[in-house]
């Protein structure tokens, strides 16, 4: 409930999920609108079916010629190479003609056949993608290919959020755009936030972990948001670019905490394909490669909650049918 001296905050259907952001007392309707005209600005440049949107463009035209777009497209496509080069092609934009293939995130999903997939895969190559940072253009080099940002979007626009919050020297704001958290500023006079990670079991009801922190962005992407069951399988929207597929492994939710919510969001995708064994490895290096506090926490079909190395935060587990692996 919110009283009446505190504006309500606000949340729109916009990037595909629910955008909800909450500015608390300073929560002026100008504010608001800011923001949610550049997340609308965002959803035109980012989804694939806004034709007058970059990724529209890129997708139509970039195989037979260089397409210049925006600044935060090609900010977004830069970081995500960036990605797949460290995570080995784990995480990769040019899955788009496999999540078509799927119809994943439609309401008529498809079981892909082994020779659907076959078809499809040799255009699933980032190395396939070129920027052009002069002219901030994009090429695709095979004829077919074509990009999806669903995996990177999110943070980049919880980021700017937070620069607009930033820049009107808001105390505190919480944006969440589906799972993708930021938590800005701080929550009252030296507290801290709890953020809540689902219980990939039961989503609806309260959360398994919390996690006591500072501003921050607390990325989760779980198998229980976006998927379809036929012959009681259960298929969900993170691609293998290996198999073609969606990742089979022992997790059902990764969570990634960092200041920067579009590497937090990646990363979230990208730990998904790696597991938790070679994602466990590879924190150590992306910390380094991008002078940044990177925190994970992982969550197991059978019930173990993974915290990464020197975990920086308190946490509370509040079911305790959970086993803990790693600590703070
Ligand atoms: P959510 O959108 O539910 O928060 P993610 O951030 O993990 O989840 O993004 C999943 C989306 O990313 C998929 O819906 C698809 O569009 C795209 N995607 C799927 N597999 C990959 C992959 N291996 N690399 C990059 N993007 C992917
Ligand atoms: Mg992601």
């Amino acid at each position: 409930m919110f009283s009446c001296s505190q504006p309500s905050p606000r949340y729109e259907k916009s990037l595909g999920t629910i955008c909800f952001v909450n500015l608390y007392k300073q929560g002026k309707p100008a504010y608001y609108n800011e923001i949610f005209n550049r997340i609308d600005q965002i959803n035109t440049e980012f989804n694939t079916y806004i034709e007058a949107g970059d990724l529209y463009r890129i997708n139509k035209f970039a195989c037979d010629e260089e397409v210049i777009v925006s600044d935060d497209v090609f900010t977004v496509i830069e970081m995500a190479q960036k990605i797949s080069a460290l995570t080995d092609g784990s995480f990769d934009i040019s899955v788009k003609p496999l999540v078509s293939l799927w119809h994943i995130n439609t309401d008529s999903p498809h079981v892909a056949t082994e020779a659907e997939i076959a078809e499809l895969l040799p255009l699933v190559d980032f190395k396939n993608i070129l920027l052009n940072p002069e002219k901030k253009s994009v090429r695709l080099l095979k004829t077919g290919m074509e990009i999806d940002l669903g995996g990177i979007a999110k943070g980049f626009a919880a980021d700017e959020i937070a620069k607009i919050c930033k820049s009107h020297k808001i105390h505190r704001a919480v944006i969440d755009l589906g799972g993708n958290v930021y938590v800005y500023g701080k929550k009252a006079k030296n507290e801290l936030w709890n953020v809540g990670i689902k219980n990939p079991e039961l989503p609806d009801s309260a959360p398994l972990i919390k996690i006591i922190t500072p501003e921050n962005s607390v990325v989760t992407s779980g198998l229980y948001e976006r998927f379809f069951e036929q012959n009681q399988k259960r298929y969900h929207h993170i691609l293998s670019p290996e198999t073609g597929s969606p990742v089979e492994n022992e997790l059902t939710s990764v969570s990634v905490i960092c200041h920067n919510s579009m590497i937090a969001d990646a990363l979230t995708t990208s730990f998904f394909v790696l597991g938790k064994t070679e994602s466990l490895k590879l924190l150590p290096i992306l910390q380094e490669t991008f002078n940044l506090k990177i925190s994970a926490v992982f969550i197991d079909k059978d019930h173990h909650i993974t915290f990464s190395e020197n975990f920086p935060y308190e946490y509370e587990i509040l079911y305790d049918d959970w086993k803990v692996e790693g600590s703070n």
